[in-house]
């Protein structure tokens, strides 16, 4: 994600984003403009550069400070980025957080492999007489102290070390993260697909909730396109905020 903060009369020099071109085709390129004022003076043609944003889908979203402009819902609505105007300061917080999650990856981008690696926490203990403190690659580059630690993270391939994943090996270049690291990204990504809503009348079926064995009482039972279980209200929730994963299709997975 690539946030701008130039500013040149007024309009964010939107140009700029078009320069992360050279980001890989699987990622997603993102412009996030924070925009407080109500006139544009781009010096070209602003449409111009709508059309070479959504050539390059490179996805554009604006929060507004002030009032709507028109140019900006063109801009978004081309780029299928969103647009908000801010009714106060919790609802920019809102806005703006709104935006830390990744967007779903899009089928059109193309595939490409990286290499990963995943690094076991190693713990020295300050008794143990062999154990020496050693400088992580991290503090390599920030002035917070030398920073010698017992333990870390060793990069899988040139054994350097790091306090903190994730992070890029400075030495080899690899890309080491921990398990947890890759999974939260990837129900980002590719987030689940909604249950089918149906009324409980229309359904017919046992009445029980295939997760928590509940009776189905309320308004509407959720069902799952992939395996048909049924799901309560809570459990739907719970599935789709929590577990990302339905729990009868990892089921009849790992007994086939
Ligand atoms: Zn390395
Ligand atoms: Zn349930
Ligand atoms: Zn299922």
């Amino acid at each position: 994600m690539h946030t701008l903060n130039s500013i040149s009369h007024g309009w964010p020099r939107l140009k700029q984003s078009v320069s992360n071109r050279h980001m890989p085709g699987h990622t997603s390129r993102e412009v996030l403009v924070i925009f407080s004022s109500l006139t544009t003076c781009d010096p070209s043609n602003i449409y111009d550069l709508i059309k070479t944003l959504k050539g390059l889908k490179i996805r554009v979203s604006v929060i507004g400070l002030s009032a709507e402009v028109r140019v900006c819902t063109i801009l978004t609505r081309e780029t299928g980025g969103t647009y908000h105007v801010i009714l106060d300061e919790t609802h920019f917080r809102e806005l703006l957080t709104f935006h830390v999650k990744p967007p779903p990856a899009s089928s059109s981008s193309e595939c490409s492999l990286i290499r990963m690696g995943f690094p076991q926490h190693a713990i020295a203990s300050v008794s143990d007489q062999d154990s020496k403190p050693s400088f992580s690659m991290s503090h390599l580059d920030n002035s917070s102290g030398p920073g010698l630690t017992l333990g870390g993270y060793y990069c899988p391939q040139c054994r350097a070390k790091y306090t903190e994943l994730p992070v890029e090996c400075k030495v080899c270049g690899l890309t080491l993260v921990s398990a947890p690291h890759l999974a939260r990204s990837f129900h980002h990504l590719f987030p689940m697909d909604a249950f089918q809503e149906m009324p409980l009348e229309e359904f017919e079926g046992e009445r029980f909730c295939e997760a928590c064995q509940g009776e189905l009482k309320d308004k509407s039972v959720f069902i799952c396109p992939v395996c048909s279980s049924v799901f309560c209200v809570e459990c739907d929730l719970f599935i789709h905020d929590t577990l990302h994963c339905c729990p009868s299709c990892i089921h009849s997975q790992s007994t086939s």
